[in-house]
């Protein structure tokens, strides 16, 4: 795979812009490729580049495929967590803390790069030949971005089997559950699952800024139908969100307090100044910090040309 396709090429310094009201903007993610895997990003947007501390969101699938679909070779992180949910088959994730684990559907990776981690994620050799799901990331805020990495794999998040569909918690808490998974601002992240004529009256943290992922099916908010294609932003100072499907739909929301502090994303690094970027590609490049991820054999991902790094200002 070609190392332009993976993470966020072009520096884009993001910070937050919340809204004082409740607002529905619907922004349209693209497409981009991961090696063979298409992609849809519907994070960092021009006109978005954050929700909460969320500041990458990746959807894959769903897509069925034959031998091996997915080889992400190892690669470094700092200043942020990785969040990987999986709706349909399964993730072997290898790093280099010498943990390995194979992510499936109802449970959750987190990844907290800190200082630095490496890792691979592959599909496993023995696999369902199927794939759907999201992988998202949370900017740590600066008094822990430089922390140790560490890395959580959690086997089943909490499931709240409700008459008008199914809600798993698998960031943060939410109606009552919480997931286990340690995050270090405050966050939620909720996936729901419509049955066909269902409706979820889902309570929002009023203060915070909340986004939506249609992710299957037809989903509407307040009877507007929302697309799969878009991240539909709502706002700040919502007591809920009242969501229906006519046939069965599934849907993320995803939110937290405007981020405080702004960032600055390159490649899969999150940072503050260029410096910061610079140095952790540098030490990429050169073996140091990050240590190797011993489980991969072949070669780990070669960092992009610098000749990319332009730092945009926030839009
Ligand atoms: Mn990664």
């Amino acid at each position: 795979m070609s190392v332009t396709d993976q993470g966020v090429v072009e520096a884009v310094e993001c910070r937050s812009s919340e809204s004082p009201a409740p607002v529905l903007e619907s922004l349209e993610g693209r497409e981009v490729h991961l090696g063979s895997l298409p992609v849809l990003r519907v994070l960092p947007l021009r006109q978005r580049r954050m929700v909460g501390p969320w500041c990458f969101v990746d959807r894959f699938g769903p897509l069925t495929f034959q031998g091996n679909l997915m080889d992400v070779a190892p690669h470094p992180h700092i200043g942020l967590q990785t969040v990987t949910w999986l709706l349909d088959g399964e993730i072997l994730h290898d790093d280099s803390l010498g943990c390995e684990t194979i992510t499936r559907p109802g449970g959750v990776s987190v990844m907290t790069a800190g200082a630095g981690i490496a890792h691979s994620e592959r599909t496993p050799e023995e696999n369902s030949h199927r794939l759907d799901g999201v992988q998202l990331w949370i900017a740590l805020p600066d008094a822990t971005r430089n922390g140790n990495p560490g890395f959580a794999a959690i086997k089943r998040v909490p499931l709240l089997d409700l008459p008008g569909g199914k809600v798993r918690v698998f960031a943060g808490s939410a109606m009552g559950v919480s997931s286990e998974a340690l995050h270090y601002s405050p966050t939620v992240g909720i996936d729901i699952e419509l049955g066909p004529r269902g409706s979820l009256e889902i309570p929002l943290t009023p203060g915070w800024e909340h986004a939506i992922l249609v992710l299957r099916g037809d989903v509407a908010l307040e009877r507007t139908e929302l697309d799969s294609g878009h991240l539909h932003y709502l706002g700040t100072q919502r007591q809920s969100a009242a969501l229906s499907s006519h046939d069965g739909g599934r849907l993320l929301i995803l939110g937290g307090p405007p981020f405080p502090e702004k960032i600055l994303m390159w490649w899969n690094f999150v940072a503050r100044t260029p410096d910061e970027l610079i140095a952790a590609r540098e030490d990429w490049m050169e073996h140091r910090r990050f240590s190797e991820v011993k489980a991969y054999r072949g070669p780990r991902l070669d960092a992009p040309s610098l000749a990319g790094f332009r730092p945009r200002p926030a839009g």
